[in-house]
């Protein structure tokens, strides 16, 4: 059975940009480059920073994929 900590700990494990995401240069932190809004933001947890990935606008809209999904989709 997992802990909570482990649980973040997978949540929390570094991935590849996506293609749709680039690097802020500011922040070293993917944002999309659709809605240029951060994909990934950092927190301290359990004593260390880590990045924990965060849905964008467009994730938040339901727009993710980049073209108009089926209608059937609602919430
Ligand atoms: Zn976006």
């Amino acid at each position: 059975m997992k802990t909570l900590q482990q649980c973040l700990e997978e949540l929390a494990t570094e991935r590849p940009l996506q293609p749709d995401e680039y690097l802020d240069p500011k922040t070293g932190l993917p944002r999309c480059k659709r809605c240029h809004s951060p994909r990934r933001i950092r927190k301290s947890l359990f004593g260390r920073e880590r990045l924990l990935p965060i849905a964008c606008k467009c994730q938040q809209n339901g727009d993710s994929s980049g073209k108009k999904n089926t209608k059937k989709q609602e919430k």
